[in-house]
């Protein structure tokens, strides 16, 4: 017999009988939607978009604000005057976020606050603002808390506004492992404002471009066009709008890689589908990153990842050469490095052996085919990824036996 839950359309429960007995199947559909939104000038006193977004129809509001220890220096202030102005009553838990706090033990921070503060269950979302860090921290610890807690995310970084920020992954790093444990748990809203680049460092922006330009070069040759042309005035000018600079086409790389993202993301939120043109550049790179941690940042690390990825392509005819050259030279218009000492053969093979772990016993590895474009992999051997480690280190310049015995220096 089938019940239909008049609480929540589609799902139903059945009941049928197998040869020991009785037994049940559940079904439930979980739907979610939520708002990713550019809004310029969000703590601009006149700019309603933040109060609207923590308003409850209680009065006055009370929220919880996790936020990320540079941006309270930097903006604290303003926040707490644009608060004060529309009536929102709140309390300050200050992480002090980097790769190597992202851990458990700063979750557990962030539910401390959550406990002291008396964060109810539904109707008042803990505000999150801050780097990717920050972010998916804030997330895991929202998605655990009272086993999901809504949440608002302010990203502040350029990864937090076009990658970190808009997704459905939280997460933490476990050992030596990256983001090994994580839910699904997207906030309810994003709010970004691209403002807040003005004042990260260019390292930082750069990161971020090396996200984007991981989108341009499976999906969007207009996107890599933009790099190509705008790459180093977008990050001397930190993507803000100016005279005569960067504005419209800061603009237009931004929204043009949050939408390739979400084109991505939105059909397999959960990741059913472990093919994910998102993964380009991220096959190799977990494993660099926490080798290298904490020198390499997670974009670095990427780059890293994509430049490999491009000499494989390349070795199979599916980039041209002149192809790779413009993808290399992209890389170092933008100051991404294509190499670094931790790239050993043995770090790469086990680095791969994990991601196949990761992907369910398949590579599925996104190689570009052509600028704008992508196929999928299944069959790339060590050989392959080796020939590629030695081709990256002569065109890097780097002595031979240096790449193969994991002293290349950095393609910067
Ligand atoms: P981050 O959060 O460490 O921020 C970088 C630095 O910038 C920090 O020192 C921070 O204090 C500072 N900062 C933040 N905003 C600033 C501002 N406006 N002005 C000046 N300084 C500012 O790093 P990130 O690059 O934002 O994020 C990287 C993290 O994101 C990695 O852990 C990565 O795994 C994660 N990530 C997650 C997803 C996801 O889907 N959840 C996607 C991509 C990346």
């Amino acid at each position: 017999m089938t019940k239909q839950s008049s609480l929540s359309p589609g799902s139903r429960l059945n009941d049928y009988t197998t040869q020991d007995g009785a037994a049940w199947r559940v079904s439930a559909l979980k739907e979610v939607s939520y708002d990713v939104m550019v809004q310029p000038r969000l703590l601009d006193p006149a700019n309603p978009a933040l109060a609207d977004a923590l308003s409850s129809g209680t009065t006055p509001a009370r929220r919880l604000i996790v936020i990320d220890a540079t941006v309270r220096s930097l903006y604290g202030e303003q926040l707490a005057a644009y608060l004060a102005g529309h009536d929102v009553e709140f309390h300050l838990c200050v992480i002090d976020a980097h790769e190597s706090a992202k851990v458990m033990e700063t979750v557990f921070e962030v539910v401390d606050a959550m406990d002291a503060f008396g964060v109810p269950r539904r109707h008042a979302p803990v505000l999150a603002m801050g780097g990717g860090v920050l972010t998916d921290i804030v997330g895991l610890a929202a998605s655990l808390y009272r086993r999901a807690t809504p949440y608002v995310r302010i990203p502040t970084t350029l990864i937090g506004m076009i990658d970190a920020g808009i997704g459905a992954k939280t997460g933490v790093n476990f050992r030596e492992h990256k983001n090994r444990l994580g839910t699904y748990h997207p906030s309810s809203l994003t709010l970004i404002d691209p403002g807040f680049l003005a004042t990260l460092d260019a390292r930082h922006l750069r990161n971020g471009l090396a996200e984007i330009l991981k989108v341009a070069l499976v999906k969007d040759a207009e996107l890599f066009d933009l790099l190509e042309g705008h790459g180093a005035s977008l990050v001397e000018q930190r993507m803000q709008p100016g005279e005569g600079g960067t504005g419209g086409a800061a603009l237009t790389v931004l929204r043009r890689a949050v939408q390739g993202m979400l084109e991505e993301l939105q059909p397999n939120l959960w990741e059913h589908q472990l093919r994910r043109l998102v993964d380009f550049g991220h096959s190799f790179s977990p494993s660099v990153e926490m080798a290298a941690l904490p020198e390499l940042l997670h974009g670095e690390a990427v780059c890293i990842d994509m430049a490999l990825s491009s000499v494989l392509a390349h070795h199979r005819g599916l980039l041209t050469e002149a192809e790779l050259g413009r993808v290399l030279d992209v890389m170092r218009l933008l100051h991404l490095p294509v190499l670094h000492p931790v790239c050993t053969p043995d770090l790469m093979r086990a680095a791969l052996a994990d991601t196949v772990k990761h992907r369910d016993g398949w590579q599925h590895m996104p190689l570009p085919r052509g600028i704008g474009d992508a196929v999928f992999v299944n069959d790339v051997t060590q050989r392959e990824i080796e020939a590629a480690l030695l081709t990256l280190a002569e065109r890097d310049r780097v002595p031979r036996w240096r790449a193969l015995h994991g002293a290349v220096d950095m393609g910067v």
